[in-house]
């Protein structure tokens, strides 16, 4: 998505490790809503023919953005909590992630309720890096009973292994823009 990547090009911040891509004067911290439209639209356009019955989502940086792809698709947006405790009440599904860029280890939740065995789920997330989250939120769709019908990801960072992983187990991963390198010089895309 070719406005995606201007932007990040234009406004993008690389920290100094080279690791973490900074989005946050557009993305996640403060929001471009035009731009959030167009992701939505973009993410109706690819999987419009999936008959998505739910959004899945991660606080909290995926929350805004499922939810503009959420009125496309006319389903309910969905976000998993993160939370850090162990007494984790029986009607819920859960799922032990590793966050990339703050290096916690959260377990996340949905409440049984809201995910049927019947639902089509159309999973949305910012940032595609090792695939800690996508997995998570994969585990949680399938103990439901539920179909994953792919992943839209606005970022990928293409260098990291989650894409590719994620990919060969069958999941359609639909990721907008795809960085292939990023260092001093800047961003390449793929
Ligand atoms: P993963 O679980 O795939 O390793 O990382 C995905 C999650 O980590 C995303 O939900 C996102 O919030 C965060 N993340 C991973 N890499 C980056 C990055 O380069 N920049 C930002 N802003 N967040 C990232």
């Amino acid at each position: 998505m070719k406005l995606l990547e201007e932007r990040i090009r234009r406004d993008g911040k690389i920290r100094e490790d080279g690791a973490v891509l900074k989005v946050d004067s557009f993305l996640n911290h403060q929001i471009d809503v035009g731009l959030y439209n167009e992701i939505g639209k973009e993410f109706f356009r690819l999987f419009a023919d999936e008959r998505v019955t739910k959004i899945l989502t991660i606080e909290a940086s995926g929350i805004g953005i499922a939810c503009i792809a959420g009125q496309y698709f006319d389903v309910p947006v969905l976000f998993a909590k993160k939370s850090k405790s162990k007494n984790i009440d029986g009607g819920v599904y859960t799922a032990r992630v590793e966050s990339f860029t703050h290096g916690k280890v959260y377990d996340v939740m949905v409440a049984k309720e809201f995910l049927r065995p019947e639902d089509r789920v159309l999973i949305i997330d910012d940032f595609l890096a090792n695939g800690a989250a996508l997995d998570g939120l994969i585990q949680i769709v399938r103990e439901a009973g539920a179909a994953v019908v792919g992943a839209g990801i606005c970022i990928e960072k293409a260098f990291q292994s989650g894409g590719e992983r994620i990919r060969a187990k069958g999941v359609r991963v639909e990721a907008l823009a795809r960085i292939k390198s990023m260092g001093e010089d800047g961003v390449e895309f793929c």
